[in-house]
């Protein structure tokens, strides 16, 4: 087997980010070693640095760097209110729209039939200890796409079963929406206008 030179390594490398096909990735790496040296080792100590340090939180399944982030450990949080988001991102554009105290479970993807994400993958087990944990209200603020829907239903048959009072935000969100591309008005809406949708 051919080992591959550094260059071709770099722009193999370079081509894991997501939209990225080996032109522009040739480009990147042309430019970082022609243009940009500190720019590639401060980018290269970042990467390494964070993958090493950063976790999931064991409450609310975000990015942290502690065993439970500080969202979680924050006594300022509501903690009858669980609100359920797609990723990370989801997740902050809901603190950034500021019409919510309460604490999260982030799902790290959707279900996902045809790539293989199913329940399993996305912890759901875990979703329901953690709220068995304590008696509160889930809001469902996956995204308004056909697998955030499908994703979103599964999760309230699932804690309907338990008791759980269940509720999806308002459609205040158009059809196919995603909260990252939503601004903080149109989401404060939709949470404030969350409806039931325990069985
Ligand atoms: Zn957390």
């Amino acid at each position: 087997m051919k080992t591959l030179s550094s260059l071709e390594e770099m722009i193999a490398a370079l081509r894991c980010l997501p939209g990225v096909g080996p032109k522009s990735a040739q480009r990147m790496a042309y430019h970082l070693l022609q243009r940009d040296r500190s720019g590639a080792l401060r980018l290269s100590r970042a990467l390494g640095h964070a993958v090493e340090s950063i976790q999931h939180c064991t409450k609310c399944n975000s990015f942290s760097e502690e065993e439970v982030c500080t969202l979680c450990l924050s006594s300022q949080r509501d903690a009858s209110m669980l609100c359920v988001v797609e990723m990370p991102a989801d997740l902050l554009m809901m603190e950034q729209a500021q019409c919510y105290q309460g604490m999260y479970f982030v799902l790290m993807g959707r279900l996902s039939p045809l790539d293989g994400i199913g329940a399993n993958e996305l912890h759901l087990d875990r979703l329901v200890r953690r709220v068995q944990e304590r008696p509160c209200e889930v809001i469902l603020a996956t995204n308004f796409t056909v697998e955030g829907e499908a994703t979103a239903h599964y999760i309230s048959t699932l804690l309907c079963a338990q008791g759980i009072k269940v509720s999806r935000i308002a459609r205040g969100l158009p059809v196919g929406g995603e909260l990252e591309h939503v601004d903080s008005g149109t989401l404060a809406q939709a949470v404030l206008e969350r409806r039931d949708i325990t069985e």
